[in-house]
């Protein structure tokens, strides 16, 4: 699968695109004319092929239509144009072109257009795309359009699983994607819930893999508050909330409450750790090689609450004993993961007003990401009262927060659409 047909007729361009493809975890096959590209994509069944422009003038468009078709679902025909060409942009979704790259070509261009590479030849597959972001509830509307409106839904690819994280709004762009990217097949999707608050969980009924007989969909969470997961779910879809009960949905829907705090799932090792928020909630790292992924979408810090609490003269919720505790381990928890994914839903004076809601500030979010050394953070359960300048506020001061301590954490707020890849040779994009 991780084969790139490479369709250029310049000897020199064509053994820089080659090593940049081969850079991006790709074997690359060349050559030199499109008439030529058929007969090779059939032997090699590539998963993408990148086609320099000037050969793909209008008498040519059958042709690149043809290895469209031969691709499938899966692969990806790119046209590398020679510079910046409206015209030619919108000539690529007829030309049979799934994604249109420019001169000078970049590796993170590559990187961005390019399908997941594969287990089968680069050992380590990873992606990770935001659907949802939000907390609390669903915020439609042109001041949140840049980040995002849905609630918390992540997928993750890793070799031939993919999870998605959490189940809120966003979860239903997720299913129609899938529906597009895999057309009839059968899918195997696991969903790993953190709690069953109604922002985690609401995309569940629009989600359209539920209603086709050929998926396979297995549910994992902890118990749901004080009944049993599935008795939670199945509430939610019941009569008069909503017409099709989730035992009637058609696919073949499994729920399951976790097997312990760690399990795998394909190549992946999930281990689970419980969050401080109200009801039963956790947090999951997921690890693939020795490359780790923290989520922690609900999650109020103990420190700042129980400081809070003592200096405003309320009974502390726990002893200092258990507070340094319970903090110092969600940090080992979290330690040297690549991209860790924490509840920051407001600002440490909004925080002041929200003690014990069960979320925590952006100010708190950067400590521990620093405190677990972790290269990438993203701030995510943005508040519903948030809008993109305010997002955009609390990104900058984060950034502020790291470079007045000298730390080299990535820090940028998670937005919908957003996506990440984990290329083999240099780790996340
Ligand atoms: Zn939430
Ligand atoms: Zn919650």
């Amino acid at each position: 699968m991780n084969l790139a047909l490479l369709v250029d007729h310049r000897p020199v361009a064509a053994r820089f695109t080659g090593r940049l493809l081969e850079s991006c975890g790709y074997r690359v096959v060349l050559v030199p004319s499109l008439d030529r590209a058929v007969e090779e994509a059939r032997r090699h069944v590539p998963g993408v092929v990148l086609c320099y422009a000037d050969l793909a003038r209008a008498e040519k468009f059958p042709v690149l239509r043809r290895l469209r078709q031969l691709l499938g679902s899966h692969g990806r025909v790119l046209l590398l144009l020679p510079a910046p060409s409206r015209a030619a942009a919108a000539a690529a979704p007829p030309a049979g072109a799934d994604d249109v790259l420019r001169e000078p070509l970049t590796r993170e261009k590559l990187l961005a257009a390019l399908p997941p590479v594969t287990a089968g030849e680069s050992g380590l597959p990873a992606r990770l795309r935001f659907w949802g972001v939000r907390g609390s509830i669903p915020t439609p509307g042109r001041s949140t359009v840049r980040y995002g409106g849905n609630t918390s839904c992540v997928e993750v690819r890793a070799g031939p699983e993919i999870l998605i994280l959490d189940a809120g709004t966003g979860l239903r762009m997720l299913g129609r994607h899938l529906r597009e990217e895999f057309g009839d097949r059968p899918l195997s999707l696991t969903i790993l819930l953190t709690h069953t608050h109604w922002d985690h969980i609401q995309g569940l009924p629009f989600f359209a893999p539920l209603y086709e007989p050929r998926h396979r969909v297995r549910i994992l969470g902890c118990k749901g508050a004080r009944r049993g997961l599935r008795t939670v779910l199945n509430h939610q879809m019941e009569s008069p909330f909503f017409p099709v009960g989730l035992p009637d949905l058609p696919a073949n829907v499994t729920i399951e409450e976790f097997p312990g705090s760690t399990f795998t799932l394909g190549p992946v090792r999930v281990t689970v750790t419980r969050a401080n928020h109200p009801g039963l909630c956790v947090g999951y790292r997921l690890t693939v090689g020795n490359r780790s992924l923290v989520y922690l979408p609900d999650n109020e810090p103990h420190g700042r609450k129980h400081r809070l609490q003592r200096h405003s003269g309320a009974p502390p919720s726990h002893d200092t004993a258990f507070v340094e505790q319970a903090d110092a381990q969600l940090t080992e928890f979290c330690r040297g993961a690549e991209v860790l994914i924490l509840d920051a839903q407001y600002d440490c004076q909004e925080y002041q007003q929200r003690v014990g809601w069960g979320h925590g500030c952006v100010d708190d979010a950067v400590g521990l990401a620093l405190a677990a050394g972790v290269r990438r953070l993203f701030l995510f359960h943005h508040d519903p009262d948030h809008d993109d300048a305010q997002i955009d506020a609390l990104t900058a001061h984060a950034r502020a927060l790291v470079k007045a301590q000298g730390g080299r954490l990535h820090v940028a707020a998670a937005r919908e659409g957003r996506e990440l890849v984990w290329a083999p040779a240099a780790g996340l994009r």
